[in-house]
């Protein structure tokens, strides 16, 4: 580095701002045990889904090649894309509600990257010991242990972020197959690339960048903000107890020496996964894990003070001293409201539209390549492409029916076959008398009927073209 000249200003600037290592304590609780189970609960879900059978396939199952998403009893087309839209407006608005009621509840319990966080924090803990223990072992010299330690860590943390990426596949791809692919190293090359890709995004999420994550490349953390109200619960240090801060010995009168109920004992900075100070009051970095209530708790328990210097509450409730009977009132406000009406409203539609969904869809396209034409007898023919999906899990036969002009009818099969879970095209040939109609377009309807089931029948309009 060249030598700055005496009484010159030095005005080079990092573009990055230099990273601390945290060394999150582990932390038990109330809170940290509920975190735990929404982490077994996820996880539970996450890597035993795609393995559970249903009517012999997999049970949940996003089939790109067939283009067929399977939930349960459930099938889904590319025709059904409006119930992802739904799907997707319904997570939006659940975002909405719980951040307006509880702040970043999904950030502390259930977002992924929390969830693989607090994995890969285990697995770090059991390798290489609790957090004074990491701190030391990482400002030792290279040696035999460390070498040992280090590629232990990796391995299992490489191991699970593989098992990861290929779980993350096996809902795209049947499972099962996948596995004796990646045993008979006969892998394709689109999924090799994403077990990598996903795998290596959890390694490198969870093992390195951790915090990074949710302060610099989580849209959530930056308009999460707008969504807060003075109502919002949120882990809040309460600085009118704590304040001032010092330390004490347990059997001491604090208030007698002018101090607050905070020891500044520094745990709960220990704690945080993000590396902040809670009682600098709520900042953007704060996922709300709640490790920093369980930790003050402990101390407020050691000390034989009342718990909850840290605690959730809200900015009105800090400011009026309201007990926890005003803050659940307050959980009920027109933001509230308004977001789970409108979620209900949206819940209840979805829920409707899947249940009175038809296990019978009818695309008809009319042949562009036959436009209208006279064929034996005189008669008037129009080719029409009728693509019928069966989308119930047994195999149906159909009756093809039209009407819509005087004497019409269909020159081919009028019964039609299809597999479960299958779509035909087939070619159905109307013909009409020529006094059927004026020159021009008009309305026809066909009409698909189940065989043996009156109920599952489609009224599908086309037009017929006169010459
Ligand atoms: S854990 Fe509690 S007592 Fe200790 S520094 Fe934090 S707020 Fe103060
Ligand atoms: S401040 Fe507390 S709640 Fe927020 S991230 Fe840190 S430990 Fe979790």
């Amino acid at each position: 580095m060249p030598e700055l000249e005496p009484g010159k200003l030095d005005v080079s600037l990092s573009l990055y701002e230099l990273q601390k290592k945290i060394y999150p304590r582990a932390v038990t609780g109330w809170f940290a045990t509920w975190r735990w189970t929404l982490v077994w609960f996820t996880q539970l879900l996450f890597y035993g889904l795609c393995w559970l059978p249903w009517n012999g396939r997999q049970a949940v199952l996003f089939d790109l090649a067939e283009r067929k998403f399977y939930i349960f009893g459930l099938i889904f087309w590319p025709q059904d894309v409006f119930f992802l839209a739904l799907l997707l407006i319904i997570s939006a608005y659940s975002l909405f509600l719980f951040t307006a009621l509880g702040g970043r509840l999904f950030c502390g319990y259930a977002c992924p990257q929390t969830v693989y966080t607090e994995i890969f924090l285990w697995i770090e803990e059991k390798i290489e010991g609790s957090r004074a223990a990491r701190m030391k072992l990482d400002q030792q010299p290279f040696s035999t242990r460390k070498l040992v330690l280090k590629t232990a860590k990796h391995g299992v943390w490489i191991a699970v972020a593989m098992w990861t990426g290929f779980t993350f596949v096996g809902y795209f791809t049947p499972i099962k197959s996948l596995a004796q692919s990646v045993l008979s190293l006969s892998l394709g090359p689109w999924e090799t690339f994403w077990i990598l890709f996903y795998g290596l995004a959890t390694y490198g999420n969870a093992g390195y960048l951790r915090e990074q994550v949710c302060k610099y490349m989580c849209p959530y953390a930056r308009f999460q903000s707008v969504m807060f109200d003075p109502d919002t619960l949120v882990v809040t240090y309460d600085a009118e107890r704590g304040e001032p801060r010092g330390s004490r010995s347990r059997q001491s009168d604090y208030r007698a020496q002018g101090k607050g109920a905070c020891v500044d004992c520094g745990i709960c900075v220990q704690v945080c996964p993000t590396g902040i100070d809670i009682r600098d009051g709520l900042q953007y970095e704060c996922i709300g894990c709640s490790a920093c209530i369980d930790a003050c708790d402990q101390v407020m328990d050691k000390m034989e003070y009342p718990r909850g210097l840290i605690r959730y509450s809200t900015e009105q409730a800090i400011r009026q001293h309201w007990g926890r009977k005003e803050i659940l009132a307050h959980l009920l406000r027109p933001r509230t409201v308004i977001y789970g009406a409108i979620l209900a409203l949206i819940i209840g539609a979805t829920a409707y539209g899947i249940a009175a969904r038809l296990p019978l869809k009818v695309d008809v396209i009319r042949d562009r390549n036959s436009l209208s034409r006279e064929v034996e007898g005189g008669l008037i023919e129009n080719l029409f492409r009728l693509q019928i999906m069966n989308v119930s899990e047994i195999p149906q036969r159909y009756v093809v029916g039209v009407t819509g002009l005087d004497g019409i009818d269909i020159a081919a099969e009028r019964v039609v076959e299809i597999p479960a879970v299958s779509a035909r095209t087939v070619l159905m040939p109307v013909r009409v008398p020529p006094e059927a109609g004026k020159k021009g377009s008009h309305r026809i309807y066909f009409d698909v009927k189940a065989l043996g089931d009156a109920k599952i029948a489609v009224h599908e309009k086309a037009s017929f073209l006169m010459p």
